[in-house]
C-alpha cells in the first residue's frame, strides 16, 4: 500500500457470509454489518438467519440476480450521497457465482471505491481438499446449461491447470458423466460436498468411479463443488 493513502474511504462493502458453518465469519465482517446503513441481500429472509443469529439489525435491501439492473441507479445514487452499503450473498463472497460484479463495475465507474471483504467461498476449500495442485488453477463456476456447454466442455478437456466447477444436485451426474466423456474416465477428479455442514465429504477418485459412486442411492444431496485434475499428456 502507498505510504500516503488518498483513495476515499470505501462506501460499498462486499461481504462473504458462512457457506454452511454460521462460525465462519470474520470479525470484520461482522462489524461491517453493524455499521453499514443497509445490507443488500440476495434472499432477505436467508439474510435474516445470519444477523439474528449475531444479534444484527439493519435494514435490508433485496438485491438478486433478478432486480440488479433495475436497482441499480438508486443504488449508486445511494452511494454517491454516502450511505455505506454492504452487499452480501446467499453464501460465500458476493460476485462469485452470485450478484455482485454489475454493482461493483458500475460502482468503480461512478468512483465509489469499493472493498471486499476476504472471507468464506466453496472453490477455495474443494480446491484445497482436492489434493491436486493448487498454485495454478482455472475457476470456471457453472457451466452454461445449454447454449455453449459442448464448447466449454472440450476447451476445458485439455486445460492443463487444475479446474474448479460449480453444480447444482441435479445436473452432477450429467457434469461428471460429460466430463468424463471429454477428459476420459481415467481423469482423477474430486468432488466435494456440504462443506463446512454436517454431512461434509470429498471423494476423489477417476472420474468413471466417482460416477459409480454418486449413482448409488441417496448420494447426490446438498451443494457440491467439482475439481478435476489438468490434463497431462503423460
Ligand atoms: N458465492 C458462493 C461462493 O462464494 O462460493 C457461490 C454461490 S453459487 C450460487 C452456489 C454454488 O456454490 C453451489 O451450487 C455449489 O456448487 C457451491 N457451494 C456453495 N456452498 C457450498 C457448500 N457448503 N458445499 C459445497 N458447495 C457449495
Amino acid at each position: 500500500m502507498a505510504e500516503t493513502d488518498l483513495s476515499p474511504a470505501p462506501s460499498l462493502y462486499l461481504v462473504p457470509t458462512p457457506i454452511g458453518n454460521l462460525e465462519d465469519i470474520t470479525l470484520r465482517a461482522l462489524r461491517m454489518l453493524r455499521e453499514a446503513d443497509y445490507i443488500l441481500a440476495e434472499d432477505t429472509r436467508q439474510t435474516q438467519i445470519l444477523l439474528r443469529h449475531y444479534e444484527i439489525s439493519k435494514p435490508l435491501l433485496s438485491f438478486h440476480t433478478y432486480n440488479e439492473h433495475k436497482t441499480l441507479a438508486g443504488l449508486l445514487e445511494r452511494l454517491k450521497k454516502g450511505e455505506k452499503l454492504a452487499l452480501v450473498s446467499d453464501a460465500g463472497t458476493p460476485g462469485i457465482s452470485d450478484p455482485g460484479f454489475l454493482l461493483v463495475r458500475e460502482a468503480l465507474r461512478n468512483e465509489i471505491a469499493i472493498e471486499c471483504l476476504p472471507g468464506p467461498t466453496a472453490l477455495i476449500p474443494a480446491l484445497v481438499n482436492s489434493g491436486f495442485p493448487t498454485d495454478r488453477f482455472v475457476f470456471e463456476g457453472f457451466l452454461p446449461h445449454k447454449k455453449g456447454r459442448l464448447t466449454r466442455l472440450k476447451a476445458l478437456a485439455t486445460e492443463s491447470r487444475t479446474l474448479v466447477l460449480y453444480e447444482s444436485p441435479h445436473r452432477l451426474l450429467r457434469l461428471l458423466e460429460e466430463l468424463q466423456t471429454h477428459c476420459g474416465p481415467q481423469r482423477m477428479a474430486s468432488v466435494s460436498r456440504e462443506l463446512t455442514k454436517k454431512f461434509e465429504e470429498t471423494q476423489r477418485g477417476h472420474l468413471a468411479d466417482l460416477i459409480a459412486y454418486f449413482k448409488m442411492p441417496n448420494r447426490v444431496r446438498g451443494e457440491f463443488v467439482v475439481v478435476v485434475q489438468g490434463y497431462s499428456e503423460n
